[in-house]
């Protein structure tokens, strides 16, 4: 494992996010009003949202500088370290060259960091008291209730039910941030309570605690919702990644040929991956750039480019994205991360555009993959990552077949210290590979609202 972090002085962390949407050849698709279906603007989503944030989120501007409080806190875990894989490019006899960037070292074990800072930063400068949100597998509610710790604001988290009975641990870390966590779906909200009156023993999902979050957020006027994927401004956010990856390559000498990264919502992929997009876009160095996604939760290799809604209830706002309805309950893989039902717009858009590739891999392989790469390099990849690892590999391998030397930067996203009851299921050969059939895609589709 060798680590270029330290040729990157702490001076030379990014001080800004780079928005994709400023090299864009089509603007993506206009969000649409859930009741009317006409084009929202920035005051419909205040009752949601911080007017910076929401800003960022119509934002045409290339750059969007990081304020100095934000960077401040940063500058704990960042810039994360970009290793080369050398150990891993020999388990695997491969002449390709692996780079992975770690965002592992973030106080909550992944990149949403990244966003929850910048979310609670400008909720505070608004003078918002409470931040409500979701989480599946527990990620972006610790992080959220990090972010919150820090600003002294109040964090309650709907935790999907599942995740919630399988993750004490998850759960333990937002409590000692500080948070509230309720397991969703609940009887605090009128959407929880019309979820379990159906489905008493609903396990829950994340469109289903979306919808108890924003029902929460948009009945109080001191509180707001807090997403930590999918949208503009997250994905915005995370764009740090892919700045510190190029200067760290630059000083390393070399520039990926292929780029990898999981997607959920498309925040931790789109962090690495959109600079050198626009980079590509603006036509000074193409890539390749591949999002992997779980076999059981195919939004964009299965999905339909169409507007649906960001929750299960329909109180969100419509956005064109690749969904597979909002009605699609996933089944329990382990990568709860990358259980939700849509992907973000501008994701959705680029692939729509033939700028990105999508490809789907299996819960079995992922966990093989994830193990072979905790052998070499000594991480343990949280169950999300290892679908970036294992597209990593394949591609890897795919170079080591043609005898090509190219080279593969991913993004390992998180590391797996709570969900070791994963790795031990997998190692005792309990886990199930899941095959999402045509049948249920048609079903969850059928539930897509009509459009125009
Ligand atoms: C939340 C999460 C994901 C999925 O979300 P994206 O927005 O697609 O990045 C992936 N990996 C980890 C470690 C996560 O915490």
């Amino acid at each position: 494992m060798e680590t270029v972090k330290y040729l990157l002085s702490e001076e030379r962390m990014p001080t800004a996010w780079y928005n994709v949407v400023a090299d864009l050849p089509t603007p993506p698709p206009v969000v649409l009003h859930p009741g009317t279906q006409q084009p929202i603007g920035p005051a419909d989503l205040a009752p949601l949202f911080p007017m910076a944030l929401i800003m960022q989120e119509v934002s045409t501007e290339r750059h969007i500088e990081i304020p100095d409080e934000v960077q401040s806190i940063y500058r704990q875990w960042r810039p994360s370290p970009l290793y080369r894989a050398r150990r891993l490019e020999k388990a695997l006899d491969t002449p390709a060259k692996i780079y992975y960037k770690y965002e592992g070292v973030s106080p909550a074990g992944s990149h949403k960091p990244n966003t929850a800072v910048a979310q609670a930063y400008y909720n505070k400068q608004e003078g918002v008291k409470r931040l409500v949100t979701e989480t599946g597998a527990g990620q972006w509610g610790s992080s959220l209730a990090f972010a919150g710790s820090i600003f002294g604001l109040e964090v309650l988290v709907y935790m999907v039910k599942v995740s919630y009975n399988q993750k004490p641990y998850r759960r333990a870390l937002m409590e000692a941030f500080g948070a509230r966590v309720v397991a969703s779906p609940s009887v605090e909200t009128a959407a929880g309570r019309a979820i379990l009156a159906e489905h008493p023993e609903s396990t829950g999902s994340l469109g289903i605690a979306i919808s108890e979050a924003v029902e929460i957020a948009a009945q109080h006027e001191d509180a707001r919702y807090a997403l930590g994927s999918v949208l503009n401004h997250v994905l915005l956010h995370q764009t740090i990644i892919g700045i510190e990856a190029q200067s760290q390559l630059e000083m390393a000498g070399d520039y990926p040929d292929i780029i990898v990264g999981c997607t959920g919502g498309g925040s931790n992929f789109a962090g690495i991956a959109f600079p050198f997009i626009g980079a590509k876009l603006r036509g000074e160095r193409d890539v390749r750039v591949v999002a992997v996604e779980p076999a059981a939760c195919p939004s964009l290799t299965r999905g339909k480019y169409a507007y649906d809604f960001g929750d299960t209830a329909g109180m969100t706002p419509l956005v064109k994205m690749h969904t597979l309805g909002h009605t699609f309950v996933p089944s329990g893989f382990h990568a709860g991360g990358l259980r939700y039902h849509g992907m973000a717009p501008l994701v959705s858009h680029l692939l729509d555009l033939g700028q990105i590739e999508a490809t789907n891999v299996q819960q079995i392989e992922t966990f093989s993959a994830g193990l072979t790469f905790a052998r070499a390099e000594g991480i343990i990849p949280a169950p999300e990552a290892n679908h970036a690892v294992a597209a990593a590999i394949n591609e890897a391998l795919r170079c080591k077949e043609a005898g090509e030397a190219k080279t593969i930067l991913f993004n390992l996203c998180g590391h797996g210290h709570f969900d070791m009851q994963a790795y031990t299921d997998f190692q005792a050969g309990k886990l199930k590979d899941f095959e999402y059939s045509a049948e249920e895609v048609a079903m969850a589709l059928a539930g897509l609202p009509s459009v125009g």
